[in-house]
């Protein structure tokens, strides 16, 4: 029978009946697998139908491999019942209501905004991405537009960026409103403003949802927690919930894991367990695991450390490299071995704080012939900015070939040189009466007003300059960097970035270090595109690929694989220089190391952190296996 497969503790939370259920308990103690089997009950006796059960993830892949699982347990029922993200759930809920509703993110997301910064006049006052972050944040919270300006209204002490921002967010909703469109954020504020305004929708959802259970509880977001409280009233609404506050690991992006801590305030009638069994890991992964965590101060007194049910295992490995090249040669080399020794490549991770640092450790993959996934945002050479300087580059070493042509159409304009459309399909038609190359045309064209002309010729002198330069790969790019002025553009046009995960100058800084290990254009730009087709980029779900998996440790959160690398344990890297909350940061730390079941490599380049050093000693009191690269 199903339940067999659980422990006592598991059991009885698998056969919690009616009321609020909280399952508290640190990593690989089985928190999802309750949950799982707690559906698959309730659905297989029939104590629930499956159109009236929710099961919240945190991510698409984690609500894939659920619905999974969940369809090995009980068949069909699986696909019946809502199993997905908070943000599905919403999406769903406000789509009934307005079946003309669709989605902005990426790039338009982007342009709206900027369009919002521009007709408010506002775009030299504010950044864009600091505007983007903080309606988000502010969304997060149930803070409207309205909301955001009457507060505002009423306070004595406010701020030009403050009004200002009441502004832009203001014009941001118009714009989107317009077109039907919704963001992310919003999907969470418009669905828990329906439920709130809207009675007879609220009694349709609470009747139907008889049962309503979320995963990685501790990472709920404001919206997220009164949305619940809506669908699931205290103080005994059907609420269970999982999760483990010493992995919350999104409080720079709203989440309160005080929730998890305060459940029992908010639902007092709740029955709450604490698992302590770890069933995942070995019993070296594990007594590392807990004695990271111990460094952090604000945790909750009563939760029990986990144990392992494993034997010892390999020994944890640490890996001391001068530089990331070198750190990156000896994890992949490691990885050959594991995979001489059968271990799946799809059962190896690396994982880093940035997406930046998978650089790296893609190049050295590709070069041993391994494969690998990258996921998340796109892979390094497939980014836009890696983009734009390798066809200055492209230009640089051979403007008249085919990928010259392509190079001309992808940076003719960036930066802004107010050479549009129409000016390129007028220099393609004079490149092709003369059989010239695009390059060779845009000087030659004569088309548009003075100031494109001469704009055109300028592009055109700046490249054969730096061709006279003859200078190697890096400096090459430095001067391309420098004198199109490359960094303010991004600044200005673009915006830095969304989170701290994609800072588009430290990819800068990145490729200006991969190509110092060349001499020569050539050869760099084709190492480049070798590496660039190589790698599999991947925004979900890879599963069955047999290739390495490189992601961040907030992408691992709740996955688990044989092998793991955490890699970039350095000074400034982990924690991250730019997060002032040295607890999240040492969570998600803490996060990454509980996701090895058997083998585990912490590495970091140049100067170690201090996670590295606590990390060292906290082995069996100074015995770790320390590699040193020097
Ligand atoms: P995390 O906090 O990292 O999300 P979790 O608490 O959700 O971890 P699970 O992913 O549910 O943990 O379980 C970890 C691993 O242990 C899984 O491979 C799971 O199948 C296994 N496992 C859990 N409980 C048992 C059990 N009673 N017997 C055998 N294996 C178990
Ligand atoms: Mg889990």
């Amino acid at each position: 029978m199903l339940l067999e497969n659980l422990n006592e503790t598991q059991r009885a939370a698998a056969l919690h009946g009616e009321g609020p259920c909280l399952v508290l308990a640190g990593p690989g103690s089985g928190k999802t697998r309750v949950l799982t089997y707690r559906a698959a009950r309730l659905l297989n006796e029939g104590k629930c139908a499956p159109e009236n059960l929710l099961l919240v993830t945190f991510t698409k892949k984690a609500a894939e491999e659920m619905k999974e699982r969940l369809h090995a347990l009980v068949g069909d029922a699986a696909n019946i019942a809502f199993v997905g993200t908070f943000h599905s759930f919403c999406y769903s809920v406000l789509r009934d209501l307005n079946p003309r509703l669709d989605v902005v993110e990426g790039y338009k997301k982007k342009k709206l905004f900027r369009e919002a910064l521009a007709a408010t006049g506002l775009s030299d006052l504010l950044d864009l991405a600091e505007v983007m972050r903080k309606v988000g944040l502010l969304k997060n919270e149930l803070v409207t537009w309205e909301d955001y300006s009457e507060n505002l209204r009423r306070e004595k002490e406010k701020s030009e960026t403050e009004l200002a921002l009441a502004r832009v967010y203001r014009k941001y909703e118009e714009l989107k409103a317009a077109e039907n469109l919704v963001d992310f954020d919003d999907m969470l504020l418009m669905a828990y403003r329906a439920f709130s305004e809207e009675e007879n929708l609220l009694r349709y959802w609470r009747n139907r949802l008889r049962f309503v259970m979320v995963d990685e509880y501790q990472d709920t977001n404001r919206a997220q927690f009164e949305i619940l409280k809506l669908l699931v009233p205290p103080p005994d609404g059907n609420l269970f919930v999982v999760g483990d506050e010493d992995q919350s690991v999104y409080k720079f992006r709203g989440a309160h894991p005080e929730y998890t801590l305060d459940f029992e305030k908010t639902y007092p009638s709740a029955e709450v367990f604490a698992l302590d069994v770890n069933y995942r890991s070995t019993a070296n992964i594990v007594s590392l695991v807990n004695a990271v965590i111990e460094k952090n101060r604000f945790r909750r007194a009563d939760k029990p450390a986990v144990r392992p049910v494993n034997g010892a295992g390999p020994d944890v490995v640490f890996v001391r490299a001068k530089d990331e090249i070198a750190e990156a040669e000896e994890a992949v080399s490691e990885i050959e071995k594991l995979k001489a020794d059968g271990i799946p490549l799809g059962e190896i991770a690396v994982l880093y704080r940035t997406n930046v640092q998978a650089r790296p450790f893609e190049e050295e993959l590709v070069a041993k012939g391994i494969p690998c996934v990258v996921y998340g945002s796109c892979g390094f050479w497939d980014r836009k900015e890696v983009r734009d300087i390798l066809a200055y580059l492209q230009l640089v070493h051979d403007p008249d070939s085919a990928a010259g042509d392509e190079a001309v159409e992808r940076v003719i304009n960036v930066p802004t040189r107010y050479l549009g459309r129409k000016f390129l399909d007028a220099a393609r038609l004079h490149a092709s009466n003369r059989k010239i190359s695009l390059y060779r045309a845009v000087p030659e064209v004569g088309f548009g007003n003075r100031k494109q002309q001469k704009a055109a010729r300028e592009f055109f002198e700046l490249i054969e300059g730096l061709r006279r330069r003859k200078l190697p790969p890096a400096a090459l790019i430095r001067a391309v960097i420098g004198e199109t002025g490359y960094e303010d553009y991004l600044r200005r046009e673009e915006g830095l970035t969304e989170d701290a995960d994609s800072d588009r100058l430290e990819h800068l800084e990145e490729l200006k270090r991969a190509a110092s290990r060349f001499d020569n254009v050539g050869e760099f730009l084709a190492h480049a595109e070798n590496v660039r087709k190589a790698v599999l980029s991947k925004n979900e779900n890879g599963a069955d690929l047999d290739a390495v998996r490189l992601m961040t440790l907030h992408r691992a959160k709740g996955l688990e694989f044989r092998a793991v690398f955490v890699v970039g344990v350095t000074q400034g890297k982990l924690p991250h220089h730019r997060s002032d909350d040295e607890e999240e940061e040492r969570r998600l730390f803490f996060v990454g190391l509980s996701r090895a079941k058997e083998y585990l490599y912490v590495s970091h380049f140049g100067k170690p952190s201090e996670f590295w050093e606590e990390a060292v000693k906290a082995v069996r009191g100074g015995d770790s296996t320390v590699r040193s690269l020097d």
